[in-house]
């Protein structure tokens, strides 16, 4: 796949730097001008995923939380990796109001909606220990870029 433009975060699970991930990777998206309903879409599944990895990963402990963004003209890809407990039984795991958590306020939904706000979801066991999610969107080029309506 040939990225127009690319970037590596890594920083501790702190639930600080839930927001900072978010925000970091929306402003990076910008680049390929993607629509306010894309970038709230973006930072909600971002947002999900980091939470996961503060919460499930490494839940007495700090780790590391390393998100990797590539973008092409049209779409944005996005890998989340922590190096935490891992993920026991994935399928089960991506069922919606499944949770581990029950007894937390946790409803089990941070996969169904990282999966309805995206275009694409896979969770995968990252070989060094712990999980891997990616995700990408495809964004709604603004109408105006396109021609449709006059700027
Ligand atoms: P919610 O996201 O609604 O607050 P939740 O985090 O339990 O609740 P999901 O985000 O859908 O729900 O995750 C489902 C389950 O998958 C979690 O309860 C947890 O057991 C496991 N899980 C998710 N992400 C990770 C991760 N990065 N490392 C280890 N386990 C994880
Ligand atoms: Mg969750």
């Amino acid at each position: 796949m040939k990225y127009i433009n690319q970037m590596t975060l890594k920083f501790e699970s702190l639930s600080i730097n839930e927001s900072f991930a978010r925000s970091a990777v929306s402003a990076f998206c910008v680049g390929i001008n993607p629509t306010l309903d894309d970038i709230i879409d973006i930072k909600t599944a971002v947002s999900e995923a980091v939470t996961n990895c503060v919460v499930h990963a490494y839940p007495n402990t700090i780790g590391e939380i390393e998100i990797w963004v590539g973008l092409t003209q049209d779409t944005v890809y996005i890998s989340i990796k922590d190096e935490g407990v891992g993920i026991a039984d994935i399928k089960q795991a991506r069922e919606p109001f499944f949770t581990t958590k029950s007894d937390e306020e946790r409803a089990g939904m941070g996969f169904t909606v990282m999966e309805s706000f995206m275009d694409g979801l896979e969770v995968l066991q990252n070989p060094n220990g712990g999980t891997q999610v990616k995700m990408k969107k495809k964004i709604s080029k603004k109408l105006m870029e396109q021609g449709k309506i006059d700027g």
